[in-house]
């Protein structure tokens, strides 16, 4: 007998040839709903894929950023999205936090015209668009290097939002100056200036995971994410990108202990053997974990009915001066 998601799956898949429809789905995905998508991937990744995809409708399984930045480049397609979730960091900084960073960095003595901003793709479209009026651009975890590469080159000092860790362990891998607002420093004294953001999940990785691997298999290998704090990171052998991660991982020996330090279903969904989750707490994002098959059948449902639901908006000059900033990042 079939169980209720061999069902859904089903329907799903039927409802999937009969409608003008792609289903794309983030790493941090749960399983299920990863396995019936037709695109997977990060979140770069996905907006570019979409924007070659030539559905009418897009069903975006993940965070609400994320449907955004199709919709803002791709403004011709219909985004609907099972869950509206908002990813925690995105939600740390809006248009009026990042009014008060440029004005904190104003009062310091830094004039608006010598800030650059940049903004990690984590981030709501309002946020991106006004870096973008800004004439600054947006990065992910795996261009984010050379994104303030080529920023520095304009001899102005970076305002890095939302998320302070990608910020300072760039800039230590830069081996440049950096400080985080509200630390008591002088931003002047800094080369990148970062919000203090964070991601809740990658939070959770601490050095005593990385003590407690190391001891227990002399010879592991530590991987994580940049959005783990700069004190995981300078212990790792390995920080990258969700994709970095992906890849170094399937080049390593088969017998080689990899200890990993990103969400929960991406480690889950790694090879099987000798590959850990760096925590001892279940480091699950819990707006990835909102969208089940359920939502996913009921949104495509209502595309069939001829009325969608949860479909992405978004006004268009937020989305004129957020594009700017997403084609900036592209061009690089
Ligand atoms: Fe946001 Fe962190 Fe979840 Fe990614 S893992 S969507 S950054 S809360």
């Amino acid at each position: 007998m079939k169980n209720t998601q061999e069902e859904l799956k089903e329907k799903i898949i039927a409802l999937k040839e009969k409608l003008d429809v792609t289903i794309v789905a983030h790493f941090y995905q749960r399983d299920e709903v990863f396995e019936i998508a037709d695109i997977t991937g990060d979140s770069l990744e996905l907006a570019k894929k979409t924007m070659e995809d030539d559905s009418t409708f897009v069903l975006f399984c993940g965070v609400g950023f994320m449907g955004q930045s199709v919709k803002v480049l791709s403004p011709e397609k219909r985004v609907v999205m099972p869950k509206i979730a908002c990813c925690a960091m995105a939600r740390m900084m809006d248009a009026l936090y990042f009014d008060e960073s440029i004005a904190f960095m104003n009062k310091a003595g830094i004039s608006s015209e010598d800030i650059l901003p940049i903004t990690y793709i984590n981030s709501n479209a309002d946020v991106k668009a006004k870096v973008g009026k800004m004439g600054g651009m947006v990065c992910t975890s795996s261009n984010a290097k050379k994104i303030i590469s080529k920023a520095l080159e304009e001899g102005k000092k970076i305002l890095f939002v939302p998320d302070r860790c990608l910020g300072q362990n760039i800039a230590q891998q830069m081996g440049l100056k950096s400080c985080v607002i509200g630390d008591g420093k002088d931003p002047k004294d800094s080369d990148i200036i970062c919000f203090n953001g964070f991601c809740s999940v990658h939070q959770l990785f601490s050095v005593d995971d990385i003590k407690f691997y190391r001891k227990k298999y002399p010879g592991i290998k530590i991987v994580v994410h940049p959005e783990c704090d700069p004190s995981v990171c300078a212990l790792a052998d390995f920080v990258g990108s969700t994709s970095q991660i992906i890849k170094y991982i399937e080049e390593a020996p088969k017998e080689q202990k990899i200890a990993v330090g990103t969400e929960f279903n991406l480690v889950n969904r790694l090879r099987p053997e000798n590959t850990y989750v760096l925590s001892s707490t279940k480091p699950e994002c819990p707006t990835m974990n909102e969208t089940t098959l359920e939502d996913v059948y009921l949104t495509l449902k209502a595309i069939d009915e001829a009325e969608p639901i949860n479909e992405i908006t978004v006004d268009p000059e937020t989305a004129k001066w957020a594009k700017v900033a997403l084609e900036r990042m592209m061009a690089l």
